[in-house]
């Protein structure tokens, strides 16, 4: 006992140098919970011994935040469910993941061995299952993408791995506790020398005993048996085996492999002939040595290794004061896309001293304002200004150009504005004629109006621009205001799209600027005038138009197919939940 109270000791201090911090799985309590003390052995060649967990935790491991692509992994360390190889299967992969920019989350997870017969076959997938929930709701604070997170799992660990990628649930939106609202599909599964099936044939009888007992029934075998729970909805698979594991027969990779295939789930195998059991890195067993680089590429073909674009959306004041709602409308349009990570900055309230909002434009691809209030302070408007001039992009959302009207630089960003004392003195009116010429207006009046909120056709002017390409050249947008009579520098200001703007709705008898590109400095600048309600941001015409204008001002192209749905010539169409 004396020797294991020393390793733990050793084993503290190691752990404060590697992980960034603990999570601990069940702070309300913990179901199905034992009487143990966990007990952790040091041993010579694989590190860490950890069994009889009393309470399972998550070891956060986070990457170099200049490396960090959104992806996460939760990884499930080996051991026949009843021990785990902590380091060796467990921390080195962590340590290894974040190299790739990858955030790791090491799994100590109770062990089926020391459990009762009640408990012994859900303890391991419970604590795997709330593993999944936690980090998915933990995904802003750990710069994740909740769509990025994956699952690892070595022999036994692999069985957990896979029981998990094939008994995932949605979340129950009635939870108590609001993680358990939170969906525990892994989004990708690597699975090492796993034990998949629970068939006397070829399944790992240890673990199979540890899981469900020595007299387990059909129901229990066939449950537990992963290759016959895979469907479509099972996350894809890289299954890594050798063909000599004496351990665990390379057939269960095999079988599970297959089953993919069958239910169309992409997935990838290599089976190395030699490399024996529990291999981990696998150095010194030969070609083995190789997987991780195979890893790495399945990952990065898959996408998950591809930086996200980081975008700001800025708010905080609006004559619109649906803006707490707009906001995360926006914030779901860019995510939706699997483009971008979205960090929101919120300014001061109307009349409070704005001088501490000084965002850090240079972490930025875009920025987008849903922001219609107070001057910014002088140094963050030149900095915004170096950031679009450099090339950074940035999308003006519908009241955002009422904002600044005495702020030379942003008008000259969104190229055409309303409102706040807006005339002749700031530019020209710009707008299409009934022959399809845009007119470039410098007769004397106020600029910004619009009519009664209502739904009005958008029609395309510019079909080949990267933005539009693709999409119908008329379409039905729903209920929404009609800006009219904007006007502006109008420097380098493009029209992808206007709307007629009928006079028996107070309109001006003009087809008035919808959708624009304006160039400033390096920069591309995408504004919308649309976006008066909720609704109107969650029209498919409204969320499409803004997705691409946002890849479109980051990075210069669009690489978003164009939506199966989208509205037609005479029905408007709302964004699917
Ligand atoms: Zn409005």
């Amino acid at each position: 006992m004396r020797a294991v109270a020393l390793l733990v000791a050793l084993s503290l201090s190691l752990i404060a140098s590697a992980q960034d911090e603990i999570l601990t799985l069940f702070p309300e309590g913990i179901p199905c919970a034992n009487e143990h003390t966990m007990e952790i052995v040091e041993r010579a060649d694989i590190g860490r011994v950890v069994s009889k967990v009393h309470n399972p935790t998550l070891a956060v491991y986070r990457p170099d935040p200049a490396r960090a692509n959104g992806t996460a992994v939760v990884i499930c360390p080996g051991g026949g469910y009843t021990i785990l190889a902590y380091d060796w299967e467990g921390t080195r992969m962590a340590e290894w993941f974040n190299t790739l920019g990858v955030t790791a989350f090491v799994l100590k997870n109770r062990l089926p061995r020391w459990e009762s017969e009640d408990c012994r076959h859900k303890v391991a997938l419970l604590d795997a299952q709330r593993a999944m929930r936690l980090v998915r709701m933990k995904a802003d604070e750990y710069g994740i993408d909740p769509q990025r997170i994956g699952v690892m799992g070595f022999s036994a660990g692999g069985h957990l791995a896979s029981t998990l990628s094939t008994h995932f649930d949605a979340g129950d939106p009635n939870a108590s506790q609001s993680v358990d609202r939170e969906n525990c599909r892994p989004d990708f599964s690597i699975l090492m020398y796993p034990v998949i099936s629970m068939d006397p044939a070829f399944g790992h009888m240890g673990s199979r005993t540890n899981l469900i007992g020595e007299n387990p029934s059909e129901e229990m075998i066939e449950h537990f048996s992963n290759e016959k729970q895979i469907t479509e909805e099972t996350p894809p698979a890289i299954l890594i085996h050798a063909s000599d594991d004496k351990a665990v027969p390379v057939k269960n990779s095999i079988v599970y492999y297959e089953a993919l295939l069958e239910n169309n789930v992409s997935a990838a195998m290599h089976i190395y002939e030699e490399g024996g059991h529990g291999f981990s890195f696998g150095e010194g067993r030969g070609a083995v040595a190789g997987w991780r680089k195979v890893c790495e590429d399945w990952m990065s073909e898959q996408g998950f290794l591809t930086p996200r674009l980081q975008a700001l959306i800025i708010d905080g004041q609006n004559n619109h004061k649906n803006w707490p709602e707009t906001t995360p409308i926006l914030k779901n349009h860019l995510l939706n896309t699997g483009l971008f990570m979205v960090d929101v900055a919120t300014t001061p309230a109307a009349g409070a001293d704005m001088s501490s909002f000084n965002p850090d434009f240079s972490k930025y691809d875009l920025v987008v304002s849903n922001y219609n209030g107070d001057p910014w302070p002088v140094k963050t408007q030149r900095a915004f200004e170096d950031f679009v001039a450099n090339g950074g992009g940035f999308v003006s959302v519908h009241a955002a150009n009422n904002a600044f009207p005495n702020w030379k630089g942003y008008n000259e960003m969104i190229g055409l504005g309303g409102w706040n004392g807006r005339t002749e003195k700031d530019g020209p009116y710009v707008y299409y004629n009934d022959a399809g010429e845009e007119v470039i207006d410098d007769s004397p009046g106020k600029g910004g109006h619009h009519g009664d909120v209502h739904s009005f056709t958008i029609q395309v002017r510019d079909s080949v621009h990267p933005i539009m390409a693709g999409l119908p050249t008329t379409w039905l947008h729903t209920d929404d205001e009609l800006y009219d009579q904007l006007r502006g520098p109008a420097r380098n200001l493009h029209v992808l799209a206007t709307a007629y703007n009928d006079p028996s709705i107070r309109g001006t008898d003009r087809h008035e600027p919808m959708l624009m590109t304006i160039h400033y400095g390096l920069g591309r600048v995408f504004h919308t005038t649309l976006g008066h309600l909720n609704e109107s941001q969650l029209c498919q015409g409204f969320a499409t138009t803004f997705q691409r204008g946002a890849e479109w001002a980051a990075t210069g192209s669009v690489t978003q197919p164009v939506p199966e749905k989208f509205p037609g010539k005479k029905e408007t169409m709302m964004v699917e939940k």
